[in-house]
């Protein structure tokens, strides 16, 4: 993982490319490259041994001009305030792309959770939900998970905040457990979406997935379901990594039982069908038809984007390619499917789970799983409209003209308060 791009500034470059294609106010763009507002508070919390811990955390909502803040809190050592800033812009214009009546936001904890008991995490989270809680609301701001959170975390915020307010609103976060108010097909949407968005770009392009060769960089969440389900589509997942580094098969293996693998030892490595083991720097340069990069951000700088000889890259991570590496990638033809569409299955769902938290009504799996196929597949054909109409270098600059155009729309139909 290169460290060249600050994940903020990368974000902005983004916005200032598209802006090139933009018919909007230079005045409103500069406001479209901030956030509105960002939190961030100091968390003290007592360890098991009864020490004290200082934590530090963020939350940034980035735009809330076509409605409530949405994003993920995350817990991981590298979370800093201007990466969080990014991640909430993504936000805001990956609920535009998708156009899903949503803002953008986006929080975090500095920290590894394998270092601490569920006791501690339980206290830090709900110590999270306090300081949170003036903030957020089904109306206002409704966090998700994110990298090494998940429906726990999520269960233990909407019990705090709706003890503290004395309310039910399970509107008030998603992706919580079924039982908690949780959506059916939550867990899967993101892997969902990054394969729905490949498998328009193969149409698109006029290549067939069946038996396409891919590479999933990221055994996560993201990144197994998406290894899942490109599987069941037809094509053959030849190579996956996690932090611990790679597998890798020449005619494929069976991605249910390399995530089994996973689970039982911690790492897809060492698992039985693996021909051999590789880099993580290897999955992501091996020659395939289909990239998925399902880590964490900046995982692909322009040295190594030098090396990827992928037809098709789905970002499934959020930002997973440095400008630098965009560029080397354009440079050869390279069709990326930008995060913002690519990975907007997480947030579509989320969304769908609000509209069922509010209407106190829910959706089977298929239902759910039909409505995200039609706002992925009516994204792509709006970013692929633009990259057409715009004569676009690349489909990112698509997606951000579309999605920068939509937020700005709607800030200048709401007109100017005193
Ligand atoms: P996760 O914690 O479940 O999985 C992350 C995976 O990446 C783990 O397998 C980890 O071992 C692996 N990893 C970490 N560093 C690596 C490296 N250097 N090389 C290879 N593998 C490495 O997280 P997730 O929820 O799957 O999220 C992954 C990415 O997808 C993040 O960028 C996240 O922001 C994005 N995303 C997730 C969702 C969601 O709903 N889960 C939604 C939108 C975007």
């Amino acid at each position: 993982m290169s460290d060249e791009a600050n994940p903020f500034e990368s974000l902005q470059s983004q916005i200032d490319e598209a802006a090139n294609y933009l018919d909007v106010d230079g005045d409103v763009i500069e406001r479209l490259k901030h956030p509105e507002r960002v939190l961030e508070t100091n968390l003290t919390i007592e360890r098991d041994d009864g020490d004290l811990e200082r934590f530090t955390a963020f939350r940034s909502q980035f735009n809330g001009d076509r409605g409530p803040y949405k994003g993920g809190i995350r817990y991981h050592p590298q979370v800093s305030r201007d990466e969080v800033k990014a991640l909430s812009g993504w936000m805001t214009y990956k609920t535009a792309i998708v156009d899903i009546p949503l803002g953008g936001g986006k929080g975090g904890i500095a920290l590894d959770p394998d270092d601490y008991s569920e006791a501690e995490l339980e206290r830090l989270t709900r110590s999270f939900a306090k300081e949170l809680r003036p903030l957020i609301g089904e109306d206002r701001d409704v966090p998700a998970p994110d990298v090494n959170t998940g429906q726990r975390e999520m269960n233990w915020i909407k019990d705090t905040y709706e003890s503290l307010e004395n309310t039910t609103e399970p509107g008030v976060i998603t992706g919580k457990a079924l039982d908690s108010g949780g959506s059916e097909g939550r867990v899967e949407a993101t892997g969902r979406s990054t394969v729905l968005a490949a498998r328009e770009a193969f149409d698109y392009l006029d290549k067939d997935l069946e038996g396409a060769t891919v590479a999933v960089q990221g055994y996560g969440n993201a990144g197994w379901i998406a290894a899942k389900l490109i599987d069941e589509m037809g094509a053959t997942v030849v190579a996956a990594s996690d932090s611990s580094g790679g597998i890798y098969n020449s005619d494929g293996f069976d991605p249910v039982a390399a995530k089994d693998h996973k689970n039982e030892t911690g790492s897809v490595v060492g698992y039985e069908e693996s021909e051999e083991e590789i880099t993580n720097d290897d999955v992501l340069t091996l020659d395939v038809d289909l990239l998925i990069p399902a880590a964490l951000e900046n995982a692909i700088d322009a040295d190594l984007a030098e090396d990827v000889t992928a037809d098709v890259i789905s970002e499934a991570a959020n930002g997973p390619l440095t400008p630098a590496a965009d560029e080397v990638l354009e440079e050869k033809d390279v069709f990326v499917i930008p995060d913002i569409l690519a990975n907007a299955g997480g947030v579509t769902v989320s969304y769908f789970e609000w509209v069922q938290n509010r209407q106190r009504f829910y959706w089977s799996e298929e239902r759910v799983n039909k409505e995200l196929e039609t706002i992925i597949v009516d994204a792509f054909d709006a970013l692929v409209e633009t990259y057409e109409e715009h004569d676009l270098e690349n489909p990112r600059t698509a997606a951000y003209v579309v999605a920068i155009q939509r937020v700005a729309n709607a800030f200048e139909e709401a007109g100017s308060w005193p």
